[in-house]
């Protein structure tokens, strides 16, 4: 059989624990086999983070940048314990916060749609993608308590003053900000993705309230969607929809998703976690940063796994899912596809995924999934390599 060929490679961050394993199994058994893959490989293990200092973190992220296409496998974010675990001779920050600092860009998380696993909002039928602006708000926010009597105030650059409380006992102030500059990215990320995935976007804050803070996101949107993409959002057939954010949770709630949903970043904090558990499970939930200027990088959304990982260092067979992985790659292998204009490669993506769904919807499937399961079928327990196997068969 005649390999899927490849023009541009892909770059390729592999990582740690159980989703590091799984990586390989998923390259041998479902990938290799299929296509003459072509990837910029960068170890972002623990332990070439450490050898490299982890300045193999943003070479990747340059990587990317090159190329326009990543796909990254899930790493440990090191704590103290990890510290001790690896030895490390400092706590590397978080590639994920690495990478977005270079990046740039708004983070998509979407769920995977199986017949059979439970919904708990039944008429959501049609996935719902959580668009969460990363930067600023209360997330780097400045806060004071006092308890003196007396005016606290903002003081702006150009030495105007406005009053926030004039405080006659104890009190809390907090004070957050945002950028032009970073609310026009998050747009601009948003309509991209939009136009990308032929998906409606809506957006939502309290700018009834906030009529400067929050007007600000919504006059922004609206500057932006008007002057850049007004007209390719009708050509595509889609809609800007900008309500008020309690309205818009009310409606999300009576939806029958197939949207993306905007959100500030506490909004995004708080709902991604709402949306994730109407939909069953973060083993079944894929993350991708799309940055305002085109580059993309797929992922899981779940971290390493790590108490499966000790089973398996002791020798354990594990049922560790990884759909999500899979997603990660056909993402990425998709959008390759779409940007060399390889059609075989993109049929590929698809035909995976498809297969992936199928296996678990003719009852076979990870152990997570085996309580959430409701269908005619018996459900059937599968270890990571018989589910994998399942799913190469029926590519
Ligand atoms: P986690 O790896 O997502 O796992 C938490 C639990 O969720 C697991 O113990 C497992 O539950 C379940 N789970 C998650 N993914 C699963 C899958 N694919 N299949 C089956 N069950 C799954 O989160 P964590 O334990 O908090 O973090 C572990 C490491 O991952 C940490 O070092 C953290 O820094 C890192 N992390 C990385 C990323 C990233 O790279 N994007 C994101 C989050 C966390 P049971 O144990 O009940 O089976
Ligand atoms: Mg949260």
């Amino acid at each position: 059989m005649q390999k899927i060929k490849m023009t541009t490679p892909l770059v390729e961050l592999d990582g740690d624990e159980m989703t590091r394993i799984i990586w390989q199994k998923i390259k041998d058994k479902l990938l290799l086999p299929h296509i003459d893959l072509r990837t910029e490989y960068y170890d972002l293990g623990l332990e070439n983070r450490e050898k490299t200092k982890d300045q193999v973190t943003i070479d990747s992220a340059n990587a990317i940048k090159k190329y326009g296409v990543g796909v990254k496998c899930a790493t440990i974010t090191p704590n103290a314990q990890r510290v001790e675990e690896y030895n490390l001779s400092k706590m590397w920050k978080s590639p994920n916060g690495t990478i977005r600092a270079i990046l740039d860009g708004t983070v998509f998380r979407a769920p995977i749609l199986a017949r059979g696993i439970k919904v708990y909002i039944p008429t959501w039928t049609k996935p719902i993608t959580i668009a969460r602006h990363a930067y600023g708000d209360v997330y780097s926010g400045v806060e004071a308590y006092t308890n003196t009597q007396g005016k606290a105030e903002i003081i702006m650059p150009d030495g105007s003053k406005k009053t926030i409380c004039n405080f006659d006992g104890a009190g809390i102030v907090q004070a957050m900000h945002n950028k032009d500059e970073s609310i026009k990215s998050f747009a601009r990320s948003c309509m991209n993705y939009a136009l990308d995935t032929k998906q409606d976007l809506w957006f939502a804050t309290k700018d009834t309230i906030s009529k400067i803070y929050d007007h600000r996101f919504k006059d922004i949107f609206q500057e932006i969607y008007e002057s850049e993409y007004k007209e390719k959002f009708e050509k595509a057939g889609i809609e800007y929809f900008y309500t008020l954010i309690d309205d818009a949770v009310a409606r999300v709630v009576r939806s029958n998703g197939g949207f993306i949903w905007a959100c500030k970043n506490y909004d995004g904090d708080v709902m991604s976690d709402m949306v994730a558990t109407v939909f069953g499970s973060l083993a079944m939930m894929t993350s991708v940063l799309v940055s305002p200027k085109g580059y993309y990088e797929y992922e899981a959304a779940h971290g390493t796994v790590t108490r499966h990982y000790y089973n398996h260092l002791k020798g354990q067979v594990t049922s560790t899912n990884p759909m999500a992985t899979i997603f990660a790659w056909t993402g990425a292998l998709r959008k390759r596809g779409e940007l060399d204009g390889l059609k075989d490669l993109m049929e590929f993506a698809n035909k995976l995924e498809r297969a992936s769904v199928q296996t678990i919807e003719e009852g076979f499937m990870t152990k997570d999934l085996i309580s959430l399961f409701e269908s005619d079928v018996e459900p059937k327990a599968a270890t990571t390599d018989e589910f994998l196997d399942a799913i190469a068969k029926r590519l």
